[in-house]
């Protein structure tokens, strides 16, 4: 295995061992525990002497195939592989938290992100300030004596603002706090946050590296020496792991993430490109167009567009359902990063549950859509675009 391999090779390689039988595909090692040969040999391994897995909650061999393979995507040095991306999210944050600590977070998260950081971890006693990460003032502004953690996403969902990594990790750094950083939206192809200065990224691998719409997935990525002082504990006494069938799905759909990702992505600037012509559309927001509002923060932190697109009907919810309800190959869905297109309305799905005033904070309006881009050909997507779009008035 070379380190030095790039990404298309170390995802169809990467982490690979093979039993005794030598499989093409990697096996599924459908097992709850491990048996030992001698009494011995069992006390060797719980005292950490010898390598092997102990128990499918602690780690397991499909487990491990997929953390490997994560972690040589990432540039990462170890890896656990969740139940969920929220999995992964909660256990990266409250994991390195107790009482008393305070946590900076950009205000546009993934709802339910938003919650672990606004509802949950203040019961523990851990605070929590939402800041408009757009600006970097806010960040430092928000600083307090016990910030342990600065906690963000980007390009965001669902209006992909961007945040400057680089320059938050560096304001974390002066004070000895952790950056985590949700990079679901760029993908691990787009967007390389621990070369940035990033201390932990997580993924819900449920979004593009299945990307085909079957098994929910979660991991966290970060240094051995986080990991081992942070997660590891945690991750072994509160059980958020992986299913080893979910594992062994998610190896499979990451051999193809490149392939599906690129498409998707072209895709994806196809369909921005198209509607930004469009009188009945009153804005586009693509992190692959020259006009995003943070053009060159996109300049220095992703190699590519990424495969979700944000827009603004000037008709309001009627233009926005009427156009979702003509689409024939977007289907409605909240979900993302699936090789079939998909469209949602966040005012009445994702983002139904937040307050007008935090709506209008993020810039979600009742004409907003968001659409993530499949793989099916790009000239099919933009005409039913282009034929759903006559539902709508000017
Ligand atoms: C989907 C998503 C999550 C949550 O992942 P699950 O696998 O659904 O638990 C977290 N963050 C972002 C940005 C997401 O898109």
């Amino acid at each position: 295995m070379s380190k030095n391999w790039r990404p298309a090779t170390q995802l169809v390689h990467g982490g690979t061992t093979r039993s005794q039988h030598g499989e093409t595909s990697e096996a599924i090692f459908l097992t709850q525990g491990f048996v030992y040969e001698t009494s011995e040999a069992a006390e060797a391994r719980f005292k950490g002497e010898t390598e092997g897995f102990i128990y499918a909650r602690y780690g397991s061999p499909t487990n491990d195939m997929f953390e490997k393979r994560m972690c040589m995507l990432e540039g990462a040095e170890d890896a656990r592989a969740t139940a969920s991306g929220m999995a992964a999210v909660a256990s990266a944050i409250l994991c390195q938290l107790k009482a008393g600590d305070h946590i900076v977070a950009a205000r546009a998260l993934f709802g339910s992100c938003r919650w672990v950081v606004e509802t949950l971890a203040p019961k523990y006693g851990i605070e929590c300030t939402l800041v408009d990460g757009r600006d970097l003032a806010n960040w430092e502004k928000a600083i307090q004596k016990n910030t342990k953690v600065f906690f963000l996403e980007s390009p965001t969902n669902p209006t992909l603002e961007v945040i400057d990594i680089a320059g938050v990790s560096k304001l974390a750094n002066q004070i000895g706090a952790k950056v985590v950083v949700d990079n679901v939206f760029a993908t691990p192809l787009f967007q390389k946050p621990l070369e940035l200065g990033a201390h932990i990224v997580v993924y819900s691998a449920t979004k593009h590296i299945d990307g085909q719409g079957r098994c929910l997935g979660g991991v966290v990525l970060s240094d051995k020496d986080w990991i081992n002082e942070h997660l590891h504990d945690y991750f072994r006494h509160t059980g958020p792991a992986m299913s080893p069938f979910n594992a062994w799905t998610l190896l499979k759909g990451i051999e193809t993430l490149p392939l599906r990702v690129k498409q998707q992505t072209e895709n994806a600037r196809r369909v921005a490109d198209f509607l930004a012509e469009q009188p009945q559309v009153a804005k586009v927001i693509y992190p692959g167009r020259k006009d995003h509002p943070q053009a060159d923060i996109i300049a220095k932190q992703m190699s590519g567009g990424s495969t979700l697109v944000a827009f603004e009907l000037k008709g309001g919810k009627d233009a926005a359902f009427a156009l979702q309800n003509a689409l024939q190959i977007a289907r409605i869905s909240n979900n993302l990063g699936d090789s079939k297109s998909l469209i949602t309305h966040p005012a009445t799905t994702t983002h139904k549950n937040l307050t007008d005033e935090a709506r209008d904070e993020l810039g979600i309006s009742a004409g907003t859509v968001r659409f993530s881009a499949g793989i099916e050909d790009g000239d099919d997507i933009v005409e039913d675009f282009a034929r759903a779009l006559k539902a709508v008035k000017a």
